[in-house]
């Protein structure tokens, strides 16, 4: 998700558009699991075994006994690694728990050295919470506070920034924060993750919301390898690092300054301007000229598809305008996926700036990804390309004709723009642009329709 610019001037305190995100996410916590205990713990006492699954559910490695020690084994980048070794006995895991803190400290140092980015620290603030009153206006509750994050977090994190850098830069000059919320963002609501452009200092940020990242592999390697019946949102914190900093990209590029609506009419999105709530607003068009839209009539009803005209006013099935959300022909997430001019990737599309994210974390999450994502969608690929490859010309430089110093490989990583790998980048989108078989690596995100939030 990502939430509007507030407003300087006037101090409006309102998370602007934050209310034109899907409501079908809210399950999706739900089942989410923490790490299993190992077998060898079987023998255990109750409260043993109880011990033990606490101290994985905080840290997020597992214990396992081996001969007179405990391993404490994190899963992360497709491996498992031995982080930690301590006696073998439960009251170790208090000793195992700080020399843990001084694990992620370090490894925070080392994120902060490369990509200049920042954590939240235990029992800090983050900001107060939002409530919607009844009458869809939004008031300020108590304060949210934040947790430090944990190994397998720093690991997905690691891996995201890699791949989005230089979008962890903010347009100020300052770098993301990351912040691992202890309460809801918005109450009641339970989402994965924000990106904020404005945190308590001012500038841009990461918002995980609790147990977003529960029971969730560190990266797009690590989710072949995870039992996939244990959570419903099923995903990588690599590829929710991703989309959150998609929005870090909009932001830098100019989106909310007068980009968007150019940017967004690239990959089928039109845009109208709405004289009641007084903001430019956009659908998607359909393959046959006509205009889709995604919201509802009270800010407490559920949101759908429905056709919509030009102006946005939705139609019932005769095409007539039907005066509201609720009377008007409604469609399934998959049927407007079918009937969009440019096919959004996932179900997560209720506005230009989600469908784009999820597009860019495709585009820049692996060679699977990337290649699924120009099959299925090419026109919403060539778009993040071209948006992409500006941000690295203004980031990292151009080569003599104008284009980018450092173009984006098959993998998704940076590499030099030399003719080698050029060619190596046109033989991969040749090859994928002459499959015909559509479609591949569905299972991972198919549950993402019940499960994306941010
Ligand atoms: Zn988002």
């Amino acid at each position: 998700m990502e939430i509007g610019r507030q407003n300087e001037s006037t101090k409006v305190e309102t998370p602007v558009s934050s209310a034109d995100t899907d409501r079908f996410r809210s399950e999706i916590l739900s089942d989410a699991e923490p790490l299993a205990i190992h077998k060898d713990f079987a023998q255990e006492s109750a409260a043993v075994q109880r011990q033990i699954a606490d101290f994985q559910k905080e840290h997020a490695v597992q214990v396992v006994p081996s001969g007179k020690y405990y391993d404490y084994v994190l899963s992360a980048g497709g491996k498992d690694q031995v982080v930690l070794t301590t006696d073998g006995k439960p009251d170790s895991l208090d000793a195992a728990a700080k020399k843990l803190e001084q694990l992620v400290i370090e490894k925070q140092s080392a994120l902060t050295k490369i990509f200049s980015v920042t954590f939240s620290a235990k029992g800090e603030n983050v900001e107060k919470q939002w409530i919607q009153k009844p009458d869809c206006t939004w008031e300020r509750g108590p304060m949210i506070k934040a947790r430090s994050p944990q190994l397998v977090e720093l690991a997905g994190i690691e891996a995201a920034l890699y791949r989005a850098q230089p979008s962890q830069n903010n347009s100020d000059g300052t770098q993301t924060k990351f912040y691992f919320l202890e309460d809801n963002y918005h109450k009641n609501e339970r989402i994965l993750a924000f990106y904020v452009h404005s945190d308590k200092n001012g500038h841009g940020a990461v918002y995980y919301e609790p147990g977003a990242n529960l029971g969730v592999p560190a990266t797009e390697k690590d989710i072949e390898r995870s039992d996939q019946t244990k959570f419903s949102n099923n995903e990588s914190i690599e590829a929710l690092t991703l989309h959150e900093l998609s929005h870090s990209h909009q932001d830098r590029m100019g989106w909310d300054s007068g980009k968007m609506a150019g940017i967004a009419k690239e990959f089928g999105w039109s845009s109208f301007y709405d004289k009641t709530e007084n903001e430019t607003k956009y659908l998607l068009r359909g393959k046959k000229g006509e205009f889709y839209r995604y919201g509802s009539d009270h800010c407490k009803d559920k949101e759908a598809w429905v056709c919509c005209d030009k102006d946005g006013k939705p139609l019932d099935a005769s095409g007539k305008v039907a005066g509201s959300f609720k009377t008007a022909k409604q469609f399934t997430y998959d049927q407007v996926r079918d009937l969009a001019e440019v096919r959004p990737l996932t179900w997560y599309f209720p506005n230009p700036k989600e469908m784009f994210a999820e597009g860019m974390m495709f585009y820049r999450s692996n060679e699977e990804r990337r290649a699924q994502l120009l099959r299925e969608s090419p026109t919403l690929y060539a778009a993040v390309k071209k948006q992409d490859n500006i941000e690295s010309a203004e980031a990292f430089g151009k080569l003599a004709d104008g284009s980018p110093k450092y173009i984006r490989n098959s993998e998704g990583r940076w590499s030099e723009s030399t003719s080698a790998s050029r060619k190596e980048l046109a033989d991969f989108e040749n090859k994928v642009k002459a499959e015909k078989q559509k479609t591949s690596f569905v299972p991972p995100l198919r549950r993402r329709q019940f499960a994306y939030a941010g």
